[in-house]
């Protein structure tokens, strides 16, 4: 189980019986941990008294033609960086041990799950509520940490957690970006050089849409579609401004708007989004 300093939990079995002291903090990721990642397991080591981070590449949540097989993979580096960051331990189950032979529930977040990405990646977020209300049940922490970079996950985790009870306080972590402004993201290694500086359009087309000082929807994802439309390596799925409380369209209530999209450059598909306030 030991792997360098940082304990490595392979089982449930192994979970339960590590030490942990309370308040315990929880951040699950899919491994190949960048600065984004990181930021989540320094937050919950400054609030918690034990940190455990997942790394499973979350066969679920993959549509089946994406890129489940080639999701980047690197346990040791992955095992380095969340000790560095201040991790306790590691789990790392294999998929057979989370879904073993006659698993069939599956945790639906409705409407919520039919909504931006749950449109183009169908079964996407039924993976993603799933797989966290295991991990959830299996670590059993106070405190879980996500990044408002995927923001629709963290919106529909917060509600699974209402709808199911759960007592674990769900913390969102602000978006952390390269250094030009691309947020960080696992699959940001697939992009080519000359892809990786086109990318740098869809965080700058998100904040002049902001700058604009506009709360009006429409103003908002015409700003970014024109924006994208001047790069021709970068096509754009959709851009929506919505209502962040909500998710549903933006209304005379509407406080904070999440103006988010969906890009492919290349053949790497990425997402991004922005907030914008309207008072
Ligand atoms: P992933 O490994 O992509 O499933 O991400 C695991 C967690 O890290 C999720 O809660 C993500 O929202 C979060 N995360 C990923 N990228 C970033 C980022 N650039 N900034 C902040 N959080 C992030």
């Amino acid at each position: 189980m030991e792997h360098g300093e940082i304990p490595i939990l392979r089982s449930i079995e192994e979970v339960r019986f590590f030490t942990k002291e309370r308040p315990l903090g929880f951040v699950p990721t899919m491994g190949c941990l960048h600065e984004g990642h990181i930021s989540l397991v320094r937050r919950a080591r400054e609030e918690c008294a034990t940190v455990i981070v997942s790394v499973f590449v979350n066969p679920l949540q993959f549509g089946s033609g994406e890129d489940f097989t080639r999701y980047p993979r690197d346990s040791e580096r992955d095992m380095a960086l969340a000790k560095e960051a201040g991790a306790d331990a590691i789990f790392m189950p294999e998929a057979a041990e989370l879904y073993p032979e006659g698993f069939t529930t599956e945790v639906r977040v409705r409407r919520i799950e039919d909504v931006l990405e749950g449109v183009a990646r169908s079964g996407h977020f039924a993976g993603v509520a799933t797989v966290l209300a295991k991990l959830l049940n299996i670590i059993g922490p106070e405190s879980m940490y996500m990044g408002q970079k995927d923001a629709q996950q963290a919106f529909l985790v917060g509600r699974m957690i209402q709808d199911l009870n759960f007592s674990t306080r769900l913390v969102v972590c602000p978006t952390i970006r390269e250094y030009d402004g691309l947020a960080m993201s696992s699959r940001n290694v697939y992009l080519k050089p000359e892809e990786r500086s086109a990318a740098t359009i869809i965080s700058r087309a998100l904040f002049t849409a902001r700058d604009t000082g506009s709360t009006d929807p429409r103003v908002l994802e015409e700003t970014v579609h024109n924006a994208l439309a001047a790069e021709p390596l970068v096509a754009l799925e959709y851009v929506f401004a919505n209502d962040a409380a909500t998710l549903g369209p933006v209304g005379p209530n509407t406080g904070e708007i999440l103006l988010s999209l969906a890009a492919r450059v290349g053949k790497t598909r990425l997402i991004d989004n922005v907030l914008v306030k309207r008072s």
